[in-house]
């Protein structure tokens, strides 16, 4: 695939030679996205507290030292290395305490040791430290009996982060570790990008909000829920529209409601065949979307493009595809759109398939299956079962979908997957 460059939407079929919207493969999909994504620019400074999940707008460098000082890794005895006696066992008298945080006071004297902690710095001249259960204790002296190499059991200023480094670039995403390194380094207030915002609605004359009672024909609008769910766990901020009738004047009033709100406008209906030339025509008078026909199942129908400055992904209606959909093009895009310039993906990885699945090459399907640890003690993946696209017990009882690519047909009981997770991760 080769894109040039991509000014305009409208132009993607000048630029990209193999554009073809009516037989897309999954990467080359991402790969469009990818090219039309403007992230976001405007940055905060927050308290660490609040920084989980935020993504650095400037990177984080130490200030000093982390150790700030060389100290104990074990509680026991400090002393110098060539104290020791060339063979046999020394005699080193006790003549001092170093605890983590209130250090020896008065001066380290050469020919003796210092009880020390684990965390308590080193005073000069202490190079080494043996463990509290290796030595004999003689009187207010220690016996060391065996051979201990100079620097054992130190921790020296510096080996975890060294004044001055990169400790976090732009662009990373904050984790929980990534709190305790920052307050490691007494940094209190990062910046941030800010949160992006993201408006979603779902669309359909059929659909039922919860509390009133389902007449023929309606579904309660479950889309929005999932919606909900993914981008909560994304940090997104976001605005939820609610359920839409297939009416242009109302969709069209509340998409341009969120393009001038949002960052991000998600949909879910409408795009596929038959209902997608009324919100082809409604998209496209309101700004440049693209109607995508994915080779993948499920998820098939896709559009993208910009409401205004507003990104905007038009996700299919059934419930499962919606998800897959979301996890496969749509988070990703949100992850760059917040400020990461490469987000990982999500957890892929090898598994024996138990089950056997019927599969015509020729597009991506994502299976949902549930990765278990066998008898045997490894890990197998058996499929949730019915792989309707309506089926969305099948996402509740997964915890992975099989990705059976383009040129995988039928996968027989035995055969090893591609198994992608997403239980707990978004
Ligand atoms: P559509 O893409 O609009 O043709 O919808 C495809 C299927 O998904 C239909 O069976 C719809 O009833 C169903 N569907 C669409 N939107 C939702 C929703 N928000 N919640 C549950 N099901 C939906
Ligand atoms: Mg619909």
């Amino acid at each position: 695939m080769t894109i040039k460059t991509l000014p305009e939407l409208a132009n993607i079929h000048n630029a990209c030679d193999d554009y073809d919207p009516n037989s897309m493969p999954v990467e080359q999909a991402r790969e469009y996205i990818k090219a039309f994504l403007a992230p976001v620019k405007e940055t905060e400074k927050i308290g660490l507290m609040s920084a989980l999940g935020r993504v650095l707008a400037e990177a984080i460098i130490a200030p000093h030292n982390v150790p700030n000082h060389d100290n104990s890794a074990m509680d026991g005895y400090g002393f110098n290395a060539d104290d020791l006696a060339a063979e046999g066992t020394t005699l080193l008298k006790v003549t001092g305490t170093a605890f983590a945080g209130n250090p020896l006071s008065g001066e380290f004297v050469r020919g003796a040791c210092i009880r020390i902690m684990t965390g308590a710095a080193l005073p000069a001249d202490v190079d080494t430290v043996i463990a509290q259960e290796r030595v004999k204790i003689d009187g207010d002296s220690i016996e060391i009996a065996e051979p201990i190499k100079r620097g054992a059991n130190v921790r020296y200023a510096g080996e975890d982060l060294a004044q001055g480094q990169i400790v976090l670039p732009v662009g990373h995403l904050i984790k929980p570790a990534d709190l305790g390194l920052i307050a490691s380094l007494g940094v209190g207030e990062i910046a941030v990008y800010r949160k992006l915002r993201v408006s979603f609605f779902s669309t359909g004359d059929e659909l039922a909000s919860i509390g009133s009672p389902l007449k023929t024909g309606q579904v309660y609008d479950s889309n929005r829920y999932t919606i909900f769910g993914m981008l909560t766990r994304l940090g997104a901020e976001i605005q939820d529209l609610g359920a839409i009738p297939d009416d242009p004047a109302l969709l069209e009033k509340t998409l341009q409601q969120a393009a001038e709100t949002s960052d991000v406008i998600i949909t879910s209906g409408g795009v596929s065949v038959g209902e997608a030339d009324f919100m082809k025509q409604l998209l496209q008078k309101l700004g440049q979307v693209l109607f995508w026909k994915i080779a993948m199942k499920p998820g098939r129908p896709l559009a993208f493009g910009k409401i205004g400055q507003a990104h905007y992904f038009g996700l299919p209606g059934n419930p499962v595809a919606v998800m897959v959909t979301f996890y496969q093009f749509v988070r990703q895009s949100l992850f760059i759109l917040m400020g990461q310039p490469s987000p990982a993906a999500l957890p892929m990885l090898n598994a024996v398939c138990v089950s056997p699945i019927r599969k015509l090459k020729g597009r991506t399907e994502f299976q949902r299956g549930i990765l278990f640890l066998s008898d045997s003690g490894d890990w197998q993946v058996k499929t949730t079962g019915n792989q309707s696209s309506g089926v969305l017990s099948s996402m509740s009882q997964g915890n992975c979908f099989i990705v059976l690519d383009d040129d995988v047909g039928n996968v027989e009981a035995g055969t090893r997957v591609q198994v992608q997770l997403f239980d707990g991760v978004i």
